[in-house]
C-alpha cells in the first residue's frame, strides 16, 4: 500500500453564473459532469464536479458557482493556473475549437512541453499541454470531442507566490514532493507515486500583489491519499510542522482535511474512498441533484432557490 500523497485529487474554483460554467466545461471543453450537488456550507449554491468518465482523482475540477459574485483577482498566495494534459497532436484541434468560440489563447512552452493558455468565462486561467510522456488515462468523449483530442485530466497546477521557500518545504517535507526542474522563476515539484497529475509548479515573484478569491480564481487544491489511515498520518505531520489543520470532514464522496500552507494557498488532503459511485450508477453520474443527508428534508426548498440550468 502506498502511504504517501498520490498527486492531485481535485481542484476547486469559484465561478459566477452556474449555467455558463456548466456549459463551458461540459460543452466547450467536453469534460463530464460527474456530480451535481450543493455547497455543503451554503446549500443554495451548486457544487459541480467535472472529470473523466469515472471522476477519477487527478481529473476532477469542481466549482462553486455563486450567482452575481464579482470577479476575483489572480495573484500571490493562490493556485493560479490549471494545466490539463491532452493527447499528443491535439493542440491543433483545440486551437481551432477555441477560435470557433471566439476564445483568445496564447501558444507557448511550459518547460519543454507545447501548450496553449486561455481563460474560462469567469477568467480562470487554463492551460492545455501536450506532455512529453504519453498520458494513458481514459477520457470522457462527446459528439464533438473524440478520444484522440479529449482532456486527460490534470497535468500540473501552478501556485503563484511572493516567496516560495515555506511552501516548497511543505511540498517536500510533508507531502513527499521533490524538485524536478527550474526555468527562471518557475520551479517544478513532482511526486513519483503516480505517473499523472503529479506536478506542482511554483512561480515565485516578490512583486506580484496578493490575489483576491472570487469568480475566476481557485479556492483550493486537494492532494490525493488512498484511505483514511493515510489521511490521518498526513494530519499528524501537518500538526507536527506547527500548522493549523481541520479535523477529518465527511464530503460524502471523500474524506478531507484542510490547512492553509504558509504561502497562503488553501491545501486539502482527500481520500479515494468512497468515490462518486456511492450514490449514483457510473452511467448516471451527474444526472440528478444529489444532496447530503442533512438537506434531504428540505430538498424542495433547495431546488426552488438553485439557479436554473436550462
Ligand atoms: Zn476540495
Amino acid at each position: 500500500m502506498e502511504n504517501r500523497i498520490l498527486g492531485l485529487h481535485h481542484i476547486t474554483a469559484i465561478a459566477n453564473e452556474a449555467k455558463r460554467n456548466l456549459d463551458f466545461y461540459t460543452k466547450v471543453l467536453g469534460v463530464r459532469l460527474v456530480k451535481k450537488t450543493v455547497n455543503f456550507d451554503d446549500p443554495g449554491t451548486y457544487h459541480f464536479y467535472f472529470g473523466n468518465e469515472t471522476g477519477a482523482a487527478g481529473t476532477i475540477l469542481t466549482f462553486f458557482p455563486w450567482e452575481g459574485i464579482g470577479r476575483g483577482k489572480n495573484g500571490s498566495g493562490m493556485a493560479t493556473h490549471i494545466g490539463y494534459a491532452i493527447p499528443e497532436g491535439a493542440l491543433e484541434f483545440w486551437k481551432k475549437r477555441l477560435e470557433s468560440y471566439d476564445i483568445s489563447f496564447s501558444e507557448g512552452f511550459i518547460f519543454n512541453e507545447k501548450s496553449i493558455s486561455f481563460m474560462d468565462p469567469d477568467g480562470l486561467h487554463l492551460q492545455l499541454i501536450e506532455p512529453e510522456t504519453a498520458d494513458d488515462r481514459p477520457v470522457w468523449t462527446t459528439t464533438e470531442i473524440a478520444e484522440d483530442v479529449a482532456l486527460k485530466g490534470f497535468h500540473t497546477v501552478t501556485l503563484t507566490l511572493q516567496n516560495a521557500n515555506a511552501t516548497a518545504k511543505v511540498l517536500t517535507d510533508i507531502l513527499g514532493y521533490t524538485i524536478l526542474k527550474t526555468d527562471g522563476n518557475r520551479y517544478r515539484y513532482a511526486t513519483d507515486t503516480v505517473s499523472t497529475a503529479r506536478f506542482i509548479d511554483i512561480i515565485e515573484d516578490p512583486n506580484i500583489p496578493r490575489g483576491h478569491n472570487a469568480a475566476g480564481t481557485n479556492h483550493h487544491i486537494a492532494f490525493r491519499v488512498e484511505n483514511d489511515d493515510i489521511l490521518m498520518n498526513i494530519r499528524e505531520k501537518v500538526v507536527a510542522a506547527g500548522l493549523n489543520i481541520t479535523p477529518r470532514i465527511d464530503r460524502d464522496y471523500f474524506y478531507s482535511l484542510y490547512f492553509r500552507e504558509p504561502g497562503g494557498v488553501l491545501f486539502e488532503i482527500a481520500t479515494d474512498n468512497p468515490g462518486f459511485t456511492v450514490d449514483e450508477e457510473l452511467s448516471q453520474l451527474g444526472t440528478e441533484l444529489k444532496l447530503p443527508k442533512q438537506y434531504e428534508g428540505v430538498r424542495s426548498k433547495i431546488e426552488a432557490v438553485l439557479p436554473k440550468l436550462n
